[in-house]
């Protein structure tokens, strides 16, 4: 098979509190941290965790269906996200990448109808995203393993 950029939890661990103190040391604090579900949910809680900010909510959009294979558009999936509680507030989208991009920018496009300080994070970008991510822990170009979606499902 192809190469992987293969990402241990304990790698996680220290990814998620070096892409947090990037966050603090820019100065930024947000009202509220959204994960893009399922993949960025496991980054915003250690993120949230790292940062002390306990308002942490989830949007659910789907793209990948397999490895390098994606549906059409990215799609918003329910349950939706309150956005009557977001309205006016700094947010933090947390997501596990931006590999093409179109994900974060479905979702800042979104957001952005509601609070005007919208930033992201994420632990890895892919140089052909079509939105830099305002933080970042590596670039990479390689197809990533992360430590929850590896395994196969239990049964
Ligand atoms: P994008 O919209 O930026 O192309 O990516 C959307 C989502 O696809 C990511 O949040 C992630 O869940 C999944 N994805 C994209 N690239 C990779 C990758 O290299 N490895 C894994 N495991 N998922 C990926």
């Amino acid at each position: 098979g192809q190469e992987r950029e293969v990402l241990t939890w304990a790698t996680f661990g220290d990814a998620s509190r070096d892409l947090t103190k990037k966050i603090v040391d820019d100065g930024f604090v947000p009202e509220v941290v959204i994960a893009i579900a399922r993949g960025g949910l496991i980054p915003a809680g250690a993120i949230s965790y790292a940062m002390g900010v306990k308002a942490a909510g989830t949007l659910n959009v789907e793209f990948y269906s397999d490895i390098e294979e994606t549906l059409p558009d990215p799609v918003v999936l329910e349950p939706l996200l309150d956005t009557d509680a977001i309205v006016g507030k700094k947010l933090l989208v947390v997501d596990d990448v931006a590999d093409s991009g179109r994900t974060l920018a479905l979702v800042i496009d979104l957001l952005k109808a509601h609070t005007a300080d919208v930033r992201s994070a994420v632990i890895y970008t892919k140089p052909r995203t079509i939105v830099q991510p305002d933080y970042s822990w590596r670039e990479t170009d390689k197809w990533i393993n992360f430590p929850w979606s590896t395994l196969p499902v239990i049964t």
